[in-house]
């Protein structure tokens, strides 16, 4: 970590700080310039965040030189990672994979239909909430662990991988014994008890951004996971809320390249959450896997009037075989597949 003083810091103050770094285990080099001096401390920089030396008189800034999601960072990893669900399904090489499905699981007869256009139009992956979170206590909460049953069932089935969000740590356990991919919801990115649970299994997580989260707070977030020894994790991009009131949140398409720079984990998109209108959804997509994500999720139904959450987003199964065509195109500019 690299301590810039302020112009007229006294000797004393610099003798100050060097003292208490060196009393928590830090080595100082002091650097006197013309205007400035600049100490360097080399040792662990964990102990500035009960020592903050930022608040020392005399210090103008603390630079920190790791990045505090250690585990996640690429300072830790060099390499991108390569998260396994299955044997077939490996997310973080060349090849983008899709995960498509309903908001909701409604009924076993509608998640089986729309898995089989899903899976017919190239998704390897089937997505369908059981948990709902939902902004009102009034709207559909999802049909729980009969919501689970039905989506195991459609997987084995079709031989499809499956993704539900797990919204409580009472329920970790038993979302884990359905499905393949665990989905940590933007509202519970920060929600510290879930993330270190299900950082205690196995299981991959796909972490979604909070809906005001900077990208950082998002890392952090996944640090959380992988400190608990689950390595397992996919970060997804699903919108942030601004001022814009035009699309349901803003799809932050430089998160893709940023998270990708700063961490080893795979990114994926979530085009139907980041836009909020079916009729958005193909160009986000685009864009996305363009701007080199390694998955997208995408909401489909195949009566999105009468979807019980989620219906304007969602792409009708047609629309959805069409944007793969489209995204195969993109993706092979890039040296991709899909
Ligand atoms: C969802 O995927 O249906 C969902 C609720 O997502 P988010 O947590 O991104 O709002
Ligand atoms: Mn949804």
């Amino acid at each position: 970590m690299i301590v810039v003083l302020r112009a007229d810091a006294t000797e004393t103050q610099i003798s100050h700080i060097v003292e208490k770094a060196e009393k928590l285990g830090l080595k100082a080099h002091i650097s006197r310039g013309v205007e400035k001096t600049i100490i360097g401390f080399i040792g662990p920089e964990d102990v500035l965040r009960v020592t903050p030396l930022e608040v020392f008189p005399g210090v103008e800034q603390v630079i920190p030189v790791l990045a505090p999601y250690r585990l996640v960072s690429r300072e830790f990893k060099k390499e991108p990672s390569i998260v396994k669900i299955t044997e077939k399904i490996q997310i973080g090489g060349k090849k983008i994979f899709m995960m498509a499905g309903p908001c909701s699981i409604e009924s076993l007869e509608g998640l089986r239909s729309i898995a089989k256009e899903v899976q017919k139009a190239g998704a390897a992956i089937l997505r369908g909430g059981a948990f709902k979170p939902r902004t009102s206590p009034y709207d559909f909460q999802g049909l729980g662990e009969e919501g689970l049953k039905y989506l195991k069932a459609v997987g084995q089935e079709l031989g499809m991988a499956t993704i539900t969000e797990v919204m409580d740590t009472r329920d970790v356990e038993l979302v884990c014994r359905y499905v393949d991919i665990l989905q940590l919801g933007a509202r519970n990115m920060q929600n510290f008890s879930l993330l270190r649970e299900i950082g205690k299994s196995q299981k991959p997580v796909m972490l979604k951004r909070g809906i005001s989260a900077t990208i950082k707070e998002w890392l952090m977030s996944a640090e959380y996971i992988v400190a608990n020894g689950n390595f397992n994790v996919l970060l997804c991009e699903r919108g942030i809320r601004t001022f814009e009131t035009a699309t349901r949140n803003t799809l932050d398409i430089n998160a893709i390249s940023v998270a990708k720079q700063l961490a080893h984990l795979p990114v994926i998109v979530d085009p139907s959450h980041g836009t909020g209108h079916w009729g958005l959804v193909g160009n986000a997509a685009k864009a996305a896997v363009a701007a080199g994500c390694d998955g997208l999720m995408i909401e489909v139904h195949d009566n999105p009037e009468e979807a019980l959450s989620d219906g304007p987003q969602s792409l009708l199964p047609a629309k959805f075989e069409s944007l793969m065509a489209e995204l195969k195109k993109v993706a092979q500019a890039i040296d991709r597949e899909i």
